[in-house]
């Protein structure tokens, strides 16, 4: 089987950050939160399943999810996300099986946010990559981007895993808390790494 790497992180880490700069050594990267957009975005395969379990009135004026109104509704509502999460994960699943079947390179990663908190990813990958950095710093960056108050990205950081459990989950960790040149010398490092364990060479 392919050699694949989970690539994982909180809200803000920078793991789009770290999975653009494996790209461009050439490694295939699939993104598991491209893949749900997709699902979800006007036409996309999820909607008919969505629309009609939860309304019309969850899909927009285009026929995308309405996110905001999805979003309130399984914050407060257990069951309402084990339904979306019904027709969302084996999509994802199958997707994120052919678009690895189909990538070119040694190795794939596969971006997955929330590997951590699932155990059916964590069994899928062969090894578990995060990107950490200081919790102050995920929250001034989320500010920044997302022109969020701290309190909403406190809340979506307090339905994460917590740093620690993706520490203690990582075979491998990314540390994300200074500038960009800071990242080359460790994705160089890691990628060699993940080269010498999908070519079977690794003792
Ligand atoms: P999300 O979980 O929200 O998708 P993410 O983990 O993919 O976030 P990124 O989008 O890569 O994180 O980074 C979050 C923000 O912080 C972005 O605006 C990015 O440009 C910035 N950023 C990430 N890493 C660095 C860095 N080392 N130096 C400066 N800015 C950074």
């Amino acid at each position: 089987p392919r050699f694949t790497v989970g690539l994982t992180g909180g809200i803000g880490s920078g793991k789009s950050t770290v999975a653009d700069l494996f790209a461009a050594r050439g490694v295939s990267v699939v993104d598991t939160d491209q893949i749900a957009h997709r699902l979800t975005a006007p036409g996309g395969a999820a909607m008919a399943d969505i629309v009609a379990q939860f309304g019309p009135e969850y899909a927009d004026a285009a026929g995308a999810l309405d996110r905001a109104r999805m979003r309130q509704l399984v914050f407060a509502d257990a069951g309402a996300k084990a339904r979306l999460e019904a027709i969302l994960h084996p999509r994802i699943r199958a997707e994120t099986e052919a678009a690895t079947a189909a990538a070119s390179g040694c190795y794939v990663m596969l971006a997955i946010p929330l590997l951590v908190e699932s155990g059916t990813w964590r069994a899928r990958v062969s090894r578990v990559l995060a990107v950490d950095c200081p919790e102050t710093v995920q929250i001034a960056r989320v500010m920044a981007r997302n022109k969020l108050p701290e309190a909403q990205v406190r809340a979506i950081m307090a339905a994460q895993a917590t740093r620690q459990a993706r520490l203690d989950a990582a075979d491998d960790v990314i540390v994300n808390d200074a500038g960009l040149a800071a990242l080359t010398p460790q994705i160089d490092r890691l990628h060699q790494l993940y080269l010498t364990f999908s070519n079977g060479t690794a003792t």
